[in-house]
C-alpha cells in the first residue's frame, strides 16, 4: 500500500476523474444551475435524512411555486407542508423553512447573508449546511463541507482519526491543498454513495484502492 497522506492530491484527483459518471449531490446541481443561495439553502434542509433523488424532486416541485423567502412566506404552512411531504421530517423542515424564510425577510432583506456565522445564527442552520451554503451558493473557496461520507472516507483511508465532522472539517484544512477545498464534498459523497459504501464497498472498483489501507495492495492503474 502507498502512503496515503503523501498521494493527497493525486487521491482527489483520481476520485475527480471516478465521480464522473455519477450524478452530483444535489446542493452543487442546485447551486449551478441556478446560482441562488436560498434554493441551496432550502434543498440542503429538505435533504437532511433524505435520497437526494427524492430531495431533487422535491425541490425542484417547490421552487416552480415558490423560490425566494418572500414567495415562501406566502405559502401558508399546510401548503409547504402538502408539497414537501415526500422528504423525511417534512412537518420539523417545514417549520424550519418557514421560520428561517420570514427572518431573511425581515432581517436581511429577503437575502441569505454570505456570512458563516450569521448563518449558524438561524436554528436548523448547523455547520455542514452554513457551508454548503458557502461553498455551493456563493462559490467561495475557504469552507469545507463535511456530511457522514466526507469524514467517514477520509478517517477509512487513514488519513485521520477524528470523532465527529467538525474535527474532521479542522483535519482536512490542515492536509488538503486549498484548491481542492471547493471539491471535496462533491466527490467525496459521490464516491461515498456509490462505490465506498459503509457496509461492503466496492473496493475492486475503486480507483484509489491501492492507496487504501482496507485494500493494502498495490495495483498500478
Ligand atoms: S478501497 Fe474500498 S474501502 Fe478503500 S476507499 Fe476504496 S471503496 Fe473505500
Amino acid at each position: 500500500m502507498q502512503s496515503p497522506i503523501k498521494n493527497i492530491s493525486k487521491i482527489i484527483r483520481l476520485l475527480k476523474k471516478e465521480t464522473k459518471q455519477f450524478e452530483n449531490p444535489i446542493a452543487t446541481e442546485i447551486g449551478e444551475k441556478t446560482r441562488s443561495p436560498f434554493m441551496v439553502l432550502v434543498s440542503c434542509l429538505l435533504s437532511l435524512r433524505t435520497m437526494d433523488k427524492v430531495t431533487g424532486h422535491v425541490s425542484r416541485k417547490l421552487f416552480e411555486i415558490a423560490k425566494t423567502p418572500q414567495e415562501i412566506n406566502k405559502l401558508s404552512l399546510k401548503k409547504l407542508q402538502e408539497i414537501i411531504r415526500p422528504v423525511n421530517f417534512y412537518i420539523t423542515k417545514s417549520k424550519r423553512i418557514k421560520d428561517i424564510s420570514r427572518i431573511l425577510a425581515k432581517k436581511y432583506n429577503g437575502k441569505v447573508p454570505c456570512d458563516f456565522n450569521e448563518l449558524m445564527k438561524f436554528k436548523g442552520i448547523g455547520r455542514k449546511t452554513a457551508n454548503i451554503v458557502m461553498t455551493y451558493g456563493f462559490f467561495k473557496k475557504d469552507y469545507i463541507a463535511v456530511d457522514i461520507h466526507l469524514h467517514r472516507i477520509p478517517n477509512r483511508l487513514g488519513w485521520m482519526k477524528t470523532k465527529n465532522p467538525h474535527q474532521t472539517e479542522e483535519e482536512l484544512k490542515k492536509i488538503v491543498p486549498k484548491k481542492y477545498w471547493q471539491d471535496l464534498n462533491d466527490i467525496f459523497v459521490a464516491h461515498g454513495q456509490n462505490i465506498c459504501l459503509p457496509i461492503s464497498p466496492f473496493c475492486s472498483k475503486c480507483y484509489i484502492n491501492k492507496y487504501c489501507p482496507k485494500m493494502g495492495v498495490a495495483r498500478s492503474r
